[in-house]
């Protein structure tokens, strides 16, 4: 069926109105009508192309909310009209040891991401939710609980779910201290979610300006990163930092912050690596980690933690015309805190 959308056409190029062709849904698909999608900050990055290897033209957007429109003969926990999300995959080969495990996002076969990726028969592009529908298997979508503001939700798909997964993957709670890097999209997910389980939250940023949000947030402490007494006062003080940081910084100075035996995870993904001295984990037996999004089990476990403790994005819904602006403004870290397209402003 016909799609409209945003794409990028090559890359690095900004986004234009462009149209696809998607399945018609199938007896375990669900078609949704989009209504919002959160502007990730990976959907620059591969707009861009600045992890390499991305297929263009290209549809971005894995933060995705939208109500069903139609369900295939077998789909049997969605009805039309239904409130749903799409997050970061949408498909897996639901059979090997990470499916079974619900962690999708490692599938031996390597998953299907929403966008800038095939399908299973690893020919079909996938396009994302930067669209006026998507079609999507039964059990790659989750429920959104209708208490939640839609336009608030769609950034917890992505940004709401990476965040998650590592609190809980490392037991977060409370009398921990946990250390936030980076006020961004992610990081103000995280700053919410770590206070609600307990944790007293630090949150550690390059910009003064969000100091008063960051204690709205929930965060207990403010520290400035551009501040090199920040690295003394704060030396080995987390029992986990989550560094969203979207562009190259210094790691070791980060593990300076990490308590002996603690951990540092690693959820923003800059275009370069990193150098990394051998001593900035020795001492300390620090350990150095990353996380990637979450499966969908926990995603849908997210969801409904966030309806019972009500928790969404603060966000900036902004009509799909604006999605160049959205960029820019994002990549100078200018935004409170995640941009969000409303999909009723698209063209059809
Ligand atoms: P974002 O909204 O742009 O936030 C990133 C934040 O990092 C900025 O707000 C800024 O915070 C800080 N920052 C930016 N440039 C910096 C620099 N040069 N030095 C120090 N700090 C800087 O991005 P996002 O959507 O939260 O995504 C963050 C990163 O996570 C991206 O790389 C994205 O691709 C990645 N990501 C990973 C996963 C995963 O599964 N692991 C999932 C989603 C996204 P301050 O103003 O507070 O300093
Ligand atoms: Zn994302
Ligand atoms: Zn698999």
């Amino acid at each position: 069926m016909k799609t409209s959308a945003f794409a990028a056409l090559r890359p690095g190029e900004k986004l234009v109105p462009y149209s696809v062709e998607r399945r018609e849904a199938g007896p375990r698909d669900v078609a949704i009508d989009v209504l919002f999608c959160g502007v990730c900050h990976s959907d620059i990055h591969q707009a861009r192309d600045e992890w390499g290897g991305g297929l263009f033209p290209m549809i971005p957007g894995h933060e995705i909310v939208g109500r069903v429109a139609r369900v295939g003969a077998e789909v049997t926990r969605f009805r039309v009209g239904d409130l749903v999300g799409v997050g970061c995959m949408v498909d897996s080969c639901r059979s090997c040891r990470p499916c079974e495990d619900h962690h999708e996002q490692f599938c031996e076969k390597g998953c299907a991401f929403t966008y800038n990726s095939t399908e299973m028969d690893r020919k079909t592009p996938t396009y994302g939710g930067y669209s006026s529908h998507v079609v999507v298997t039964e059990r790659f979508v989750v429920k959104v609980p209708e208490k939640l503001d839609p336009a608030a939700a769609a950034p917890l798909l992505c940004a709401g779910i990476t965040t998650y997964s590592p609190l809980r993957q490392w037991g977060v709670g409370k009398g921990m201290k946990v250390g936030v890097v980076g006020l961004g999209g992610l990081g103000h997910m995280a700053v919410k979610l770590a206070a609600s389980m307990g944790a007293e939250v630090t949150m550690l940023s390059t910009s003064r300006s969000k100091e008063a949000d960051a204690k709205r947030l929930n965060a207990a402490d403010f520290a400035l990163t551009s501040d090199p007494d920040t690295f003394s006062r704060l030396k080995g003080r987390f029992d986990l930092i989550l560094d969203t940081i979207s562009a190259e910084h210094d790691l070791n100075a980060y593990m300076g912050m990490v308590r002996p035996f603690g951990t540092l995870v690693m959820l923003g993904v800059p275009p370069n690596p990193a150098p990394l001295h051998a001593f900035s984990l020795i001492g300390g037996n620090k350990r150095l980690a990353g996380s990637l999004i979450g499966g969908i089990q926990e995603t849908q476990e997210m969801m409904d933690y966030c309806a019972e403790h009500g928790i969404v994005s603060d966000v900036e819904v902004v009509p799909v015309a604006s999605v160049n602006e959205a960029y820019e403004r994002t990549v100078k870290g200018d935004v409170r805190y995640r941009f969000v397209l409303d999909m009723a402003t698209l063209a059809r």
